[in-house]
C-alpha cells in the first residue's frame, strides 16, 4: 500500500466532521491537487472520548460513500506503540509507530557493533545534493547516532514486524514517529536513522522528526522561522538521498507533526517542497473539533450557551485536562477571560475568540489552547454535544472544510 505525495492527517475527534473535511480535499482536487485524507486517532483521543478505532473506521467510510470520494484515504493508528497496537489492527491501513520513549536507551553492544559495521560506508566526507556544506561522518558520531537513537529504531522493527504478521506486508502504510522528544534530530542523524529502519527491513513511508521551535496544538510555531526552513531543506534533501541510496520505498517523505496552525512556517515550506520537488504528510492537532465549537458558538442560542458551558468546565478542570499535553501547549492563566466576561459575549464574539485568526484583536490563544484540550468535556455530555453537533451541523460544516481549505491547503499545497 502506497501512500501518495501529499497527505493530511485529519482528526474528527467526534466523528461527525468527515464529509465536511473531505469537501475540503475535493475543493484541493478540483484545483488540480490530489492530497489523500487519512483520519488520525491517537489511543490517548479513544480513551479520553470512549471510542474504539472501529468508530473511527466506521466515520472514514461513511464519509467517503457520502461525497463519493474515489481515490486513496487511510485510517491511522496514530502514536500507537507495542503495548497498544493489537486494538488498531483491524480498523487501521495506517500506522504511526511513536518510538520516542525509547531514544536515548542504551542499545546492546552486539546490536551497536552490528549498526556500526553497517553503516561505516557514511565515515568520511559525504556529499548529499541539495545541501549546502559536505557532511564530515565520524566513526564517534557513528556510535553517538547508535547509542541514542538504534533501541527506537529497534523497537519501531519489532513494532512493524508484529503489525505485518497480522495484516501482511503491504497491507498498511508505516509512519515511524520521533517528534515528542526534547532534542531535534540533525539531518545526518536524521540519514543514519533511516539506513537503520532500512536495515531492519522497515518500509516507511513517511518519518516524523522533532523539529526545532515549539509545535504547540492549535496554534501558530513559536521559534525561529528561518531556522526551521532551513532545517526543514536539509531535511528534505536527507529523505530524497535516503530514497535514491538505500532501498527505502519512493514514496518515502517527512511527516511534520502538531502540522495544523503553523501558518508562519507555510510559505518557506511551500517553496522547499517545491525546490525538492517533495512530498508532506501534513498531520494536524485534532482541531476540527474547535471548529466545531466556532459554529455552535456562531449559531448563537443554545449553541452559545453550550459552548460557554463546556468553556466553565474547561476553567474549573484546568489541571486535569491540560495534564496529559503538558509537553505540546503553552497557557498563561492570566490571559484566560473569566467566565463571567464570556457569558456576556455573543456568538459572533465568542468565535473571533476561538477563531485563529491573528489579525483579530479578539483572537485569544490562551483561549484556544484551552478550548482545545477540553474536548473530554464535550464527550462527557454525550448526547447533547452529539445533538448539537447535529442540529448546527451546517454551519459547522462550513467552519470545518475552510479552516482545511483556506488556512491549510492553499497555504502549504498551493503557496497561495
Ligand atoms: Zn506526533
Amino acid at each position: 500500500m502506497t501512500l501518495e505525495k501529499y497527505s493530511i492527517g485529519i482528526g474528527d475527534r467526534f466523528g461527525r466532521q468527515g464529509a465536511a473535511q473531505l469537501d475540503a480535499f475535493q475543493r484541493a482536487q478540483a484545483a488540480g491537487i490530489m492530497i489523500t485524507p487519512v483520519w488520525n486517532k491517537s489511543n490517548r483521543e479513544h480513551q479520553i472520548i470512549g471510542t474504539t478505532p472501529a468508530d473511527t473506521r466506521r466515520a472514514a467510510d461513511q464519509a467517503v460513500h457520502a461525497r463519493n470520494w474515489g481515490s486513496a484515504y487511510f485510517v491511522d493508528a496514530d502514536h500507537i506503540g507495542l503495548k497498544n497496537a493489537g486494538a488498531f489492527l483491524d480498523a487501521c491501513d495506517f500506522f504511526t509507530l511513536d518510538v520516542a520513549e525509547s531514544i536515548g536507551q542504551p542499545p546492546d553492544q552486539a546490536d551497536l557493533a552490528a549498526f556500526k559495521k553497517a553503516q561505516r560506508r557514511f565515515v568520511g566526507r559525504l556529499t548529499i545534493p541539495g545541501l549546502d556544506a559536505d557532511m564530515d561522518v565520524t566513526a564517534a558520531k557513528l556510535e553517538q547516532v547508535g547509542n541514542t537513537y538504534l533501541v527506537a529504531v529497534k523497537e519501531a522493527a519489532r513494532l512493524y514486524r508484529q503489525i505485518a504478521a497480522a495484516k501482511g506486508t503491504s497491507a498498511f502504510v508505516a509512519e515511524v514517529s520521533m517528534d515528542e522528544c526534547d532534542t531535534p534530530q540533525s539531518p545526518l542523524e536524521l540519514l543514519l536513522i533511516l539506513a537503520a529502519l532500512a536495515a531492519e527491513h522497515v518500509p516507511v513511508q513517511t518519518l516524523a522528526p522533532k523539529f526545532t521551535g515549539r509545535f504547540n496544538k492549535g496554534v501558530d510555531y513559536v521559534g525561529d522561522v528561518e531556522q526551521f526552513a532551513h532545517e526543514f531543506e536539509m531535511d528534505l534533501a536527507v529523505v530524497r538521498y535516503a530514497r535514491a541510496q538505500l532501498g527505502l520505498p519512493a514514496s518515502l517523505k517527512l511527516s511534520v507533526h502538531s502540522g495544523s496552525d503553523k501558518f508562519s512556517l507555510y510559505a518557506p515550506m511551500h517553496r522547499a517542497l517545491k525546490r525538492f520537488d517533495a512530498g508532506l504528510h501534513l498531520k494536524t492537532a485534532g482541531t476540527t473539533w474547535l471548529e466545531e465549537l466556532i459554529g455552535l458558538a456562531s449559531a448563537g442560542g443554545e449553541g452559545l450557551v453550550l459552548a460557554g458551558d463546556i468553556y466553565e468546565q474547561a476553567l474549573a478542570r484546568f489541571d486535569e485536562l491540560c495534564q496529559p499535553y503538558a509537553t505540546v501547549i503553552d497557557i498563561d492563566q492570566r490571559r484566560l477571560p473569566a467566565i463571567a466576561e464570556v457569558r456576556s459575549w455573543d456568538g459572533e464574539r465568542f468565535a473571533a475568540t476561538l477563531r485563529h485568526d491573528e489579525r483579530c484583536p479578539y483572537y485569544n490563544p490562551h483561549f484556544r489552547q484551552l478550548l482545545h484540550v477540553g474536548y473530554k468535556i464535550a464527550a462527557e455530555m454525550g448526547a447533547r454535544y452529539l445533538d448539537a453537533l447535529a442540529q448546527f451541523e451546517r454551519g459547522i460544516a462550513k467552519n470545518v472544510t475552510e479552516n482545511l481549505w483556506e488556512r491549510h491547503i492553499r497555504p502549504v499545497f498551493l503557496g497561495a
